[in-house]
């Protein structure tokens, strides 16, 4: 897959998409990541990318020149634009699992107060946030994307990483897990998951997902 970032902080992806699993799918080849600086597609000296917003209020807004000339210029004829926004539609491992499905990504970010509303309207074909908060920058909700879908392409999870059975692949919490030793503390390990009867450990896995999705999050039962 290929994904392509447009960004005023090319500086922040270095870390996070450089280490573990991420960093080893790039090295394979399965993601091909591009982070491009907005301000490359300016033209003037100060290489502005924000403006004053049409009828007052605090704050700047990016401007449509650079982002159109960039989006024109990085696009394909199978690229999904995603613009990064807390006002976008919630992203979840639904989601996530659909992108994963596509060869090739643009993600937009924003600074300031966001975007001039006709990049929306002109140039993406969704738009993404990542929870109900407001972050400086798109700069995390991008690396957040990147992260949950990379790991969802064939190939990037080793079978001991694997994403088949996690919280909401099936529209639950996951269930409790323990590892070696059996007691801690005074604090042990269910006896069923030593009994070696897979077919009890299934039941009780299945149980606890519900109850946990039950107490924590019932709204993924609606
Ligand atoms: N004025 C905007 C609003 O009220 O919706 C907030 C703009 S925010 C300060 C600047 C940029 O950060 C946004 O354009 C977006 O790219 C990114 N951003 C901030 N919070 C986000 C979130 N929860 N999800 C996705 N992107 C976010």
């Amino acid at each position: 897959m290929k994904i392509d970032v447009l960004t005023l902080f090319p500086a922040m992806f270095a870390g996070p998409l450089d280490e573990s699993i991420i960093k080893r799918a790039r090295q394979k080849g399965l993601l091909d990541l591009n982070i491009h600086q907005l301000r490359d597609w300016t033209h003037d000296r100060h290489k502005t990318v924000d403006d004053k917003p049409f009828g007052g209020g605090p704050g700047m807004l990016m401007k449509v020149e650079p982002l159109f000339e960039a989006i024109e210029s990085l696009k394909r004829a199978e690229s999904k634009v995603i613009l990064l926004s807390p006002s976008g539609r919630q992203f979840n491992q639904r989601i996530a699992q659909d992108l994963a499905e596509q060869q090739d990504l643009l993600l937009v970010t924003g600074h300031y107060e966001g975007f001039d509303e006709r990049i929306r309207e002109a140039l993406a074909d969704d738009d993404l946030s990542i929870g109900d908060y407001v972050l400086t920058n798109g700069a995390l909700p991008a690396m957040v994307v990147i992260d949950a879908v990379a790991r969802l392409l064939p190939g990037v999870l080793g079978d001991d990483e694997s994403s088949r059975d996690e919280s909401f692949s099936h529209g639950l919490l996951e269930y409790p897990q323990y590892t070696r030793p059996a007691e801690f503390r005074g604090m042990k390990v269910p006896d069923v998951l030593l009994s070696g009867n897979h077919a009890a450990i299934e039941k009780w896995r299945r149980a606890q997902a519900q109850l946990r999705t039950e107490n924590r999050r019932p709204d993924l039962l609606k």
